[in-house]
Parts: structure tokens; C-alpha cells; sequence
């Protein structure tokens, strides 16, 4: 078994791939386009559960519109509205620690010095 250094994926030892899901290139050793993709992933769940945050605050907003104009649907619509927050919070938050994991990974294989070529 050989398993990727920056996202712990496994491949049998006979037929590892030359680059790995996660940006690592494992013939060159090469964690450059590791560290783009993580970076870029981090982002993106930064944003995903700020989002769901952002829902959440709004929610006494939403309810207090609602209840003014279509009293009807401001209970479903606010409770889906909490569920969608909390689901992006929960899943941004969820992601973002796993692409800082990645991104810790890659960069600390950035610093090690150059493998030699025998
Ligand atoms: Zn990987």
C-alpha cells in the first residue's frame, strides 16, 4: 500500500497513479498544484459557511417579513431557511478543515529540501 503524503488516499503499491485526486504529483514528488487546489478549496468553504451563517442571522429578518405580509408560510420558510444555514455551516466549516489539513500538508512537503537524482 502507498499512500498520498498530503490527503492519506491509498493505492495499491503495484500501480500508484502519476498524480493523486488531490493536486500531488507522485513521481516528480511535486506538491505545487496541491497547494493551489487546497488553497482554492479552503476558500470556497470559507465562503460556504459564511454564507450559512449569514443565513442564520437573517432569519429573524425573513420571519418578521414574512409574518407581516404572507403570515401563512413564514414558519416553513424560516425553518428551511435555518436548516439551509445550518447545513452550509456545518458542511463549509467540515470541508474547511479538511482542505487546512491538506494545505498543512502540501506546504510542509514544499519546504523539504529537493530529492536527489541518483
Ligand atoms: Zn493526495
Amino acid at each position: 500500500m502507498t499512500r498520498c503524503p498530503v490527503c492519506n488516499a491509498r493505492w495499491a503499491a503495484a500501480a500508484p497513479p502519476e498524480r493523486c485526486a488531490c493536486g500531488y504529483e507522485l513521481a516528480s514528488r511535486d506538491p505545487r498544484l496541491a497547494v493551489v487546489l487546497a488553497t482554492e478549496e479552503l476558500s470556497a468553504a470559507n465562503r460556504r459557511w459564511r454564507r450559512g451563517l449569514l443565513a442564520l442571522l437573517l432569519v429573524p429578518v425573513t420571519f418578521a417579513f414574512l409574518v407581516v405580509s404572507v403570515e401563512a408560510l413564514a414558519g416553513v420558510v424560516t425553518a428551511t431557511q435555518m436548516l439551509l444555514g445550518l447545513l452550509a455551516s456545518g458542511v463549509g466549516i467540515a470541508q474547511g478543515h479538511v482542505a487546512r489539513n491538506r494545505l498543512r500538508a502540501a506546504q510542509q512537503l514544499m519546504q523539504l529540501p529537493p530529492a536527489r537524482v541518483l
